[in-house]
């Protein structure tokens, strides 16, 4: 028995239901599988309003009368591709499991185990609230596609379209994202800038009868390394602002041709007092500085856009970015989580995430109170050693009980787990 919760009934179940999901590789666009399991898991469990959206996202709800508040539980399907197979010490998508209870395999951590772990939570408090339970808000359970891929594409559907279509709405957003048990209230935002100078062609023999366009990129990247980088501010929670170059192409890029289009690709990472228009504003005020000190600069710069297709066909123009949020320490929603945790003997500490996730759009863009929370890991994931442990899971089922319990002000004490 983990902490007041006799989880351990479910310990059996919840181990297999999540090797079934690691085994799947269901990496973004190729979420079907995982789906499809996920939603019979649901509706055997007896949870009949479930449904798989147009854009390929499960969602389950388990109804309830009352004031609220209304609660979302979310995480994502799909995973990273499994890297060099020959660095893994085990299966990337074997889920085995050792000795000391530790499973391993691409999405143990990110996020296939919180995943289970909320899919049992759900399980059961339907079977609780079967037994005369009363619920007084909705419990919304969504499991989204293409969460790492692609910034936002699944959840944005989900949230745009999905829930207000069935008249769905929620003040709580919780993600089983691994945050190594702390509660993770935010992130840097991320965008990726692309920008473009532009030359003359000519034989690569005459040099002097062109303009290179790479030559004129020279003066924006010494602009973005020595000038923009060292002089970033930095947060006191969610840290150092950053700026670097991923990418950088020449076109027609062909032998004896003195290329007329260069592009790279820049990463900005973003604070709270930043917003994607003053950063394009930002680049742009550059380039004209730019265009100022030499009249053949001629330079553009946009945000990453690209099309995207889920896994049912359905396509999407996205950008490249993720904007930031932050929740408040003292929030109330905070405040009761961090309670709920400590009354089950979890610590409770705040925390922030690295890399973007969905939080970016239900708190981001549509400022709905989101927290983290996940025992697992969050530096394994995307590595060659990602795992996760049985312990955690349960835990974690534990902790969204507790959180939920506490929520809704139910009598923890009581819940039936057979
Ligand atoms: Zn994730």
């Amino acid at each position: 028995m983990v902490g007041k919760f006799n989880v351990d009934i479910i310990k059996d179940d919840l181990v297999q239901f999540t090797q079934k999901l690691v085994r799947i590789p269901s990496v973004s666009g190729q979420e079907k599988e995982v789906a499809q399991t996920i939603f019979n898991e649901l509706v055997e469990a007896g949870l009949t309003e479930t449904w798989i959206d147009e854009i390929g996202n499960v969602i389950s709800v388990i109804r309830a009368e009352g004031k609220g508040p209304d609660v979302m539980l979310n995480g994502h399907m799909d995973v990273v591709p499994a890297g060099r197979i020959e660095e893994w010490r085990h299966e990337p998508f074997g889920a085995t499991i050792d000795e000391n209870g530790i499973i391993y395999g691409r999405g143990t951590a990110d996020m296939k185990g919180g995943l289970a772990s909320l899919i049992f939570a759900m399980k059961l408090l339907k079977k609780n609230v079967d037994r005369g339970m009363k619920l007084p808000g909705n419990i919304i359970f969504s499991a989204v596609v293409f969460e790492e891929a692609a910034e936002m594409f699944g959840m944005e559907h989900l949230c745009q379209k999905t829930l207000p279509e069935k008249g769905l709405t929620y003040d709580v957003c919780f993600l089983a994202e691994p945050t190594n048990g702390h509660i993770n209230l935010g992130h840097r935002g991320k965008v990726e800038m692309v920008i473009q100078t532009f030359g003359k062609t000519a034989h690569s023999s005459r040099p002097w009868q062109g303009i290179n366009a790479l030559e004129k990129m020279l003066p924006v990247l010494n602009q973005i390394f020595t000038e923009i980088s060292p002089n970033l501010p930095s947060h006191p929670e969610l840290g150092q602002c950053s700026i670097t170059v991923t990418n950088c192409i020449c076109r027609p890029g062909t032998m004896s041709i003195v290329p007329d289009e260069c592009e790279i690709s820049v990463d900005r990472r973003y604070l709270p007092s930043e917003t994607l228009e003053s950063i394009q504003s930002d680049f742009e005020t550059l380039l004209e500085k730019l265009h100022q000190q030499d009249n053949s600069f001629d330079a553009k710069v946009r945000v990453r856009t690209y099309v995207e297709k889920s896994y049912t066909g359905l396509k999407k123009e996205v950008q490249k970015y993720h904007p930031v949020w932050l929740m408040e320490k003292d929030h109330p929603m905070v405040v009761a989580t961090q309670e709920a945790l400590s009354k089950v003997g979890l610590p409770a500490e705040i925390g922030y995430f690295t890399g973007g996730v969905d939080g970016a759009m239900t708190a981001g863009l549509l400022n709905i109170p989101t927290i983290g929370y996940s025992g697992a890991d969050e530096s394994l994931a995307h590595t060659y050693k990602e795992h996760t442990s049985i312990k955690t899971l349960l835990q974690d089922v534990e902790a969204y009980l507790a959180i939920i319990g506490n929520l809704f002000e139910l009598d923890i004490s009581q819940f039936v787990f057979e």
